[in-house]
């Protein structure tokens, strides 16, 4: 009857990221589908039994995707794009295509899940879309869940959620939104809940994130009467909605008046919560899922402080269960596969598993009264004051360089002199070209990597591949014809790791894998104590590059919000404090840089819009701290020096005005697949700087034409003058081939001599 204690969901690509394998091995034709099936199947089994023996009251089900959910929940309802439908697959391969496109019909849109580092696929819909229950996944994992003895809580993205990521199909009229197909969905909805009920499930949750982001009146009005709706079927598990990353603010009302069984809450992310929910009505015929164990980090929980707010809460509502804060998705797995982990740092963390038995805790502690689970609470209290009192979080240099940091330590002589200062030292050509950073990364450089780790290869020799590789890329360049070179990062494997292995107060994992899309896994380095820099990172390098060439070598750094971006970050002191810190050891890197005779650096903030709050009311403090963390890292250098910033993207929105407080001198964004309108949106906020609209995707293993960048590079022309104008392409050259990078950017090149005779 209750749901006593849960988690919102689980991770899923297998604890040795077994999922992946089977999938890419699939795709790649090297096994077929049973074997995909079986390998699914053994891990769906693996976590609900593992979830029910850790003793979770109500297990949560359907949370296996061979992809992504919402993907999944768009084949559900039926809403599958006719390109793909058109193709004749079977479902499973319908389903890929969907995901990864093939030749003829390309995939759907892919694009961040909320505030997280998870991308979720863009499902289409148009006045044609015919919602129905087309595939019966979730209660076929109801009923296997059942055959092994778990009786699940199948988990499914809310219908209204499910709109609201939702975008128009291409035969959708412009005033037509999503949202106006929602009574049909709501039907098939219905269907599914009534086979549920059939099938046996007692609880559904349904997910709606989308009212943790800022919504009209009409989203939450269709919010009340979906829930009415849904309420009122007759044939019907209880329903559980789930809302999460923020304070839901006027969606709690609506869902605590509406006729569901139970309302899930983020007590972690949102911070407001705890007191909205006392002046809310309706919670007490209700059951409350108090998300009181964060699903998104990895610290392990406060158990005590946990236990009184789940305290406040007993008597507001028929029963408070206790949850995470979301689904455990975002989190590895399991701290106990980390052997190497230091010894302390692993004492105060908590992967999925440990997290689900802070749940089962927690959730025994509010039931039964302390003493029942006295001996883990003791635990828990330890390792929060161990954490607490470590010296090794706290470094009195750093603080006290921060705390004598003044406004002019974030500031930069004034633009006109930088740009004269820099023109003198660079000699730049009008319409400079560059590239952003990486070049391919091929199998040698790779495995030099990998031997370097594991000691077949000593540190000279490994120094001396890195160079002959650095030696290759700068010959190519300077043959191409390119003005600003890189030595093309072949000593990263990604661009946070390589800096969070080079500072102290991080941690990597082995095992650590979270997934990002797909088949895809991302492994964050975990930021938990005091920034400080030992060393120099990339100067040997950049000043290798240098010496070989004339033309000047671009420093290429990663800046401090994307560096917390993609990182797990210590949950004790505030954000800006932290990014504060990590500014610093930027600082002191471009200092150095600029001191070995490198003439530009570049310091990439791709990350910058994705940390960005949910809630518009929370953007200016968000981008005060953000804007003022790049100017820290980026502000300690001579006028002649030239900064740049790279970001992944064009449509600025919300962050347009804190792209040009960053005031880089020279500023490269996505464009290639825009066109060049995104100039028009920069000249609006009077965007005085040196910008550079990507001329190449990236993205695509397609070369592009000459004429093709002539015509790009002279429709930025309208729009910037030559002397502000780079030519570069969209983003790094790391995934892609040599053969295909080569070919592109010679005709960058040619593209770029062209237009720049006809000026
Ligand atoms: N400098 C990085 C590279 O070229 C930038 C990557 C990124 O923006 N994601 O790979
Ligand atoms: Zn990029």
């Amino acid at each position: 009857m209750t749901i006593g204690s849960t988690v919102l969901g689980y991770p899923r690509i297998g604890p040795k990221r077994e999922l992946k394998r089977a999938l890419e091995r699939y795709w790649a034709g090297r096994c077929g589908e049973d074997e995909l099936r079986g390998t699914a199947r053994q891990l769906r089994r693996d976590t609900w039994t593992a979830l029910r023996d850790a003793g979770l009251d109500s297990v949560p089900g359907n949370t296996f995707s061979y992809y992504d959910q919402v993907l999944d929940a768009a084949v559900t309802f039926g809403a599958v794009p006719r390109r793909h439908a058109a193709l004749g697959l079977g479902p499973l391969d319908t389903y890929f295509a969907m995901a990864r496109g093939v030749e003829s019909a390309p995939p759907l849109e892919m694009t961040k899940w909320f505030d997280t580092n998870y991308h979720y696929l863009v499902p289409e819909i148009g006045p044609q879309t015919r919602f129905t229950l087309t595939d019966r996944t979730p209660v076929e994992q109801y009923r296997e869940a059942e055959s092994l003895g778990v009786r699940t809580r199948p988990v499914l993205v809310g219908p209204l959620t499910f709109l609201l990521l939702s975008k128009p199909d291409a035969t959708a009229p412009g005033s037509f939104r999503p949202l106006d197909k929602l009574d049909e969905l709501l039907d098939a909805y219905a269907e599914l809940l009534g086979e549920l009920h059939d099938a046996g499930a007692e609880w559904v949750q349904l997910d709606e994130p989308a009212f943790a982001a800022d919504r009209t009146p009409q989203e939450l009005a269709a919010l009340r009467d979906a829930y009415r709706q849904l309420g009122e079927l007759s044939r019907r598990p209880k329903l559980l909605v789930a809302g999460y990353f923020g304070d839901l603010g006027e969606a709690l009302g609506v869902l605590a008046s509406s006729p569901i069984e139970g309302l899930a809450v983020d007590l972690v992310a949102g911070s407001s919560t705890v007191d909205d929910l006392s002046g809310v009505r309706g919670l007490r015929d209700k059951t409350l899922v108090a998300g009181l164990v964060d699903g998104r980090n990895v610290w392990r929980t406060d158990l005590d402080a946990a236990l009184s707010t789940g305290a406040t809460l007993l008597g507001m509502a028929a029963e408070v269960a206790v949850g995470t804060s979301c689904s455990l998705l975002h989190v590895p797995y399991d701290v106990e596969a980390e052997p190497d982990l230091d010894p302390q740092v692993k004492s105060w963390l908590a992967f999925a598993a440990q997290k689900v038995r802070e749940v089962v805790v927690l959730g025994r502690a509010l039931r039964e009264g302390r003493d029942a689970v006295a001996d883990e609470l003791a635990g828990a209290r330890a390792a929060i004051a161990d954490r607490a009192g470590a010296d090794r979080i706290r470094n009195g240099r750093v603080r006290s360089r921060l705390d004598s940091l003044r406004p002019e330590h974030a500031r930069r002589g004034a633009y006109d002199d930088r740009r004269v200062a820099q023109q003198k030292s660079l000699g730049l050509p009008p319409l400079p070209t560059t590239t952003i950073g990486s070049f391919p990364q091929t199998t040698d450089v790779r495995k030099a990597r990998a031997a370097l780790r594991s000691g077949t290869i000593d540190r000279a020799s490994y120094k001396q591949r890195m160079r002959d590789e650095i030696d290759r890329v700068i010959a190519l360049q300077e043959e191409i014809g390119l003005d600003v070179l890189v030595h093309g990062e072949p000593e990263r494997n990604d661009m946070v790791q390589y800096f969070a292995e080079h500072l102290d107060g991080f941690a990597s994992t082995e095992h650590g894998w979270v997934q990002s899309y797909g088949s895809r896994c991302v492994r964050p380095p975990i930021l938990y104590g005091d920034v400080v820099r030992p060393q120099p990172m990339t100067v040997e390098w950049a000043e290798y590059a240098q010496r070989q060439t004339r033309r000047p070598v671009k420093g290429m750094l990663t800046g401090p919000v994307t560096i917390l971006a993609w990182s797990f970050v210590r949950d004790d002191q505030p954000l800006a404090d932290t990014a504060r810190q990590v500014a610093l050891a930027i600082r002191d890197e471009v200092h150095d840089l600029e001191s070995a005779g490198i003439r530009v650096v570049q310091v990439d903030e791709p990350a910058l819009r994705e940390l960005l709050p949910l809630r518009a009311a929370e953007h200016p403090a968000y981008l005060d701290w953000a804007v003022e963390s790049f100017r820290l890292a980026t502000s300690g250098v001579a006028d002649s020096t030239q900064i740049h910033t790279h970001l992944c993207y064009s449509e600025f929105g919300d962050v347009i005005d804190a792209i040009v407080a960053l005031d880089a001198d020279v500023t490269s964004i996505e464009a290639a697949r825009s066109r060049m309108e995104v100039l028009d949106d920069l000249n609006a906020v009077g965007f005085g700087r040196g910008v550079g609209p990507g001329v190449y995707d990236i993205h695509s293993p397609r070369v592009p034409e000459v004429d093709e960048v002539v015509d790009l590079l002279r429709a930025a022309l309208e729009a910037v003058p030559a002397r502000r104008l780079w030519v570069n392409p969209d983003c790094g050259l790391k995934t892609r081939g040599y053969a295909e990078v080569e070919a592109a950017l010679r005709n960058v090149i040619s593209a770029t001599r062209q237009v720049r005779a006809s000026l």
